[in-house]
């Protein structure tokens, strides 16, 4: 038994069997095979050999026509080692006498030749290493796409434990099958947090070696309300987690009472809670939780489960089905959120430097503005079946809402020209989430008719801390007072300009800066489904008055995220016996 941790992102406890997702590097944990699939791992070891042939054929020839044939030559040394006999007996070899995966195998022997050839005294000779470790990364890809791929249909209950989850694996991943997930890196909104709480399921992220020390197969607990993993627990273990387990279902039962009342401190103030999501599927957790509307559809999932675009039609069909689904609500749809970590394979975004502050989201769409109007005519076409509002993401000045709002209108031009009906009245929003968007947040008020504060990106860029990297996860501080100031800034513009503002990054989802969020006088917060009833029933639980001035006092006295955080506890523990208990476990 052996226990990690991590930081617990999605709350409850899970006990179940490990599927490792490897990530592409040439060590791999060491995975037993049964004797019966010994011929499938070694013709899946030949497929990856001929996939790998063919793709070097296909760079040789590119590189030969285009730079001239003594540069494509390089690569014929590559062709010989993939075709090497003694390589290739090896690894058969090996996955034959010690029954192991292929993966495993093939990174043994490339160790061994990796060590064999740098003890040559020969530079020439030497320099092959980095050629075998290029050959080794490609064939293992091809390997590991097979295992990605194998998530995509998976046949039992399974906890998935990889170095990182891209958000196409989990747009990809058969959903229903998976019950936790632990990951090496990765910090609370990063989007593997965000997918565990959407899928309801307990994840530990930021674990540094989980994705190392297990293999396929191996019992774990995952306990995502205090951020633990146990690998290979005994029974004693298992009996406690067991019993967690039934509490905190016992305790969201609890919290399902609350699904029909509203958001409302206990002296008449109310806010709007919503819910956000990434599929369709989602609703029924939507509705079940008690949500009043979809503060967020984070919508390019819809384009990242797929390796085409995705066209109009296609999703004219599913945002129909949200608006039609969500008849008692609300939905907010936010345009295309692709780049920084969300990438899409169809639509050759090249490698950058700094993706998160790279060609993304808004900026993206307004050069692609075939790929935006795609999309906005299939909003506005399912506006008509509910009651839509849309925003745009990543607004960093005025130019591009302007900008925006040009294609819109003439988008709406060509539906009145077509005769095809649509919500003229639509409201249209702009998400906060670039500092410079909340400082000069008072004229971005006059261009739209609501804000939405994206915090977890708002965070990021105002402290500048990558929002994945667990290493820097410390600095990544929601209580910064440079955050609330800038997010009290965009709240005051928003209501002298007379729009609402709401908030729908993760601070709405953490009972403490929900709160102080309340306080400082927002009108709507959206978070994950499961998460909302807790933060209804804490809104519930306390007096507008007394948020609003702890929120005035936060403002005023405090200089640090730790004295904020502290205080706002302290305070929420006076106005709540057992807010701590209760709350923050
Ligand atoms: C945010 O940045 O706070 C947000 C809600 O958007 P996302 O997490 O999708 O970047
Ligand atoms: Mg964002």
């Amino acid at each position: 038994m052996h226990t990690l941790k991590g930081f617990g992102v999605s709350p409850g406890v899970v006990i179940g069997t490990v599927k490792v997702l490897h990530a592409e590097e040439v060590m791999v944990p060491k995975t037993q095979v049964r004797d019966s699939e010994i011929p499938n791992e070694i013709a899946r070891f030949e497929d990856a050999l001929t996939k790998t042939r063919a793709e070097l054929l296909g760079i040789r020839r590119k590189i030969s026509q285009e730079i001239g044939r003594d540069h494509s030559d390089i690569f014929n040394a590559h062709l010989l080692i993939l075709e090497d006999r003694t390589l290739i007996e090896d690894v058969i070899g090996l996955i034959k006498e010690e029954k192991v995966s292929t993966e495993y195998a093939f990174s043994i022997i490339l160790q061994r030749y990796f060590h064999a050839f740098s003890q040559i005294d020969d530079e020439y000779l030497r320099e092959r290493i980095a050629d075998i470790r290029d050959i080794g990364k490609r064939v293992l890809q091809h390997l590991m796409s097979h295992e990605r791929e194998s998530l995509v249909s998976l046949h039992e209950a399974v906890i998935v434990v990889a170095h990182d989850l891209s958000p196409s694996d989990t747009a990809t991943m058969d959903r229903k099958n998976v019950i936790g997930f632990a990951t090496d890196i990765g910090g609370p909104t990063s989007h593997t947090a965000i997918m565990a709480r959407s899928m309801e399921i307990p994840a530990v992220v930021g674990l540094e070696r989980v994705s190392k020390e297990v293999s396929n197969g191996d019992r774990l607990i995952i306990d995502g309300t205090h951020g633990i993993v146990i690998l290979k627990p005994d029974e004693s273990t298992i009996e406690k987690y067991l019993s967690e387990g039934k509490k905190f279902a016992l305790y969201i039962l609890e919290l399902e009472k609350l699904r029909n009342l509203p958001a409302e401190t206990q002296d008449g103030h109310t806010i709007e809670l919503a819910a956000n999501i990434e599929f369709p599927d989602e609703i029924p957790s939507v509705i079940s939780h008690g949500a009043q509307g979809i503060g967020l559809y984070r919508t390019e999932y819809f384009y990242l489960n797929r390796t085409d675009l995705p066209n109009e039609e296609e999703q004219f069909i599913a945002y129909k089905q949200v608006a039609e689904q969500m008849k008692s609500g609300s939905v907010i749809v936010r345009t295309l959120d692709l780049g920084g970590d969300k990438f899409l394979p169809s639509m050759d975004v090249p490698k950058e430097m700094n993706p998160f502050l790279g060609w993304r989201a808004i900026r993206l769409c307004l050069t692609r503005v075939d790929v935006f109007r795609a999309q906005l005519r299939a909003i506005l076409r399912a506006s008509a079946f509910g009651k839509f509002k849309i925003m745009y993401p990543m607004i960093s000045n005025i130019d591009e809402i302007r900008q925006a709002r040009q294609i819109y209108r003439s988008v709406e031009e060509e539906l009145d020209k077509q005769g095809i009906q649509y919500d003229k009245k639509m409201q249209v929003g702009a998400m906060i989430e670039i500092p410079s968007a909340a400082i000069t947040s008072d004229a971005l008020a006059k261009e739209v008719n609501f804000f939405s504060i994206g915090t977890n990106d708002l965070i990021q860029y105002a402290l500048a801390v990558d929002r994945v990297n667990e290493k820097i996860a410390y600095l990544y501080q929601p209580t910064h007072p440079a955050i609330l100031r800038l997010i009290a800034q965009t709240i005051k513009n928003a209501h002298e300009n007379k729009i609402w503002v709401g908030v729908c990054g993760e601070m709405s989802g953490d009972p403490i800066s929900a709160l102080l969020l309340v306080g400082m006088g927002v009108d709507e917060l959206s978070t994950s489904p499961f998460v909302l009833p807790k933060i209804k029933k804490a809104i519930r639980s306390v007096l507008y008055k007394d948020i609003k001035a702890m929120a005035e006092k936060v403002l005023r006295e405090f200089h640090t995220a730790d004295e904020i955080r502290n205080f706002v506890e302290k305070e929420l523990n006076r106005m709540i016996p057992g807010f701590t208990e209760e709350y923050l476990v």
